[in-house]
């Protein structure tokens, strides 16, 4: 679980993201989609074959989604990409931790 805006949100890695959005009652259809961000139930998908800098791109967005639903997705798109490719570029790599992360 991670925590944005003092609200925690469970991130889950699966194999169809379209699916799974689908189960949870959204009807996405004419997206290809690497992730997504279900405001309702606080939870966040993202395509467990994602791999590096996309991954962290994709991870980005939808916390950025999380953090404000009213940010437009041009802006989340532009954000993520930015913030993804600086991060990539500073060394990280997303290696897991056991660390308690610093609430966003
Ligand atoms: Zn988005």
């Amino acid at each position: 679980m991670v925590v944005v805006r003092g609200r925690g949100w469970e991130i889950e890695n699966v194999d169809d993201v379209r699916e799974y959005a689908r189960e949870h009652g959204y009807d996405l259809t004419s997206e290809d989609l690497d992730g997504i961000c279900l405001d309702s139930e606080a939870l966040i998908l993202i395509d467990a074959s994602l791999t590096g800098c996309h991954r962290l791109e994709i991870e980005i967005h939808e916390l950025l989604h999380a953090y404000d639903p009213d940010i437009p997705e041009r802006r989340v798109r532009i954000l993520g990409r930015t913030l993804a490719r600086a991060l990539w570029r500073l060394g990280y790599r997303g290696q897991p931790t056991k660390q308690a992360p610093p609430t966003i």
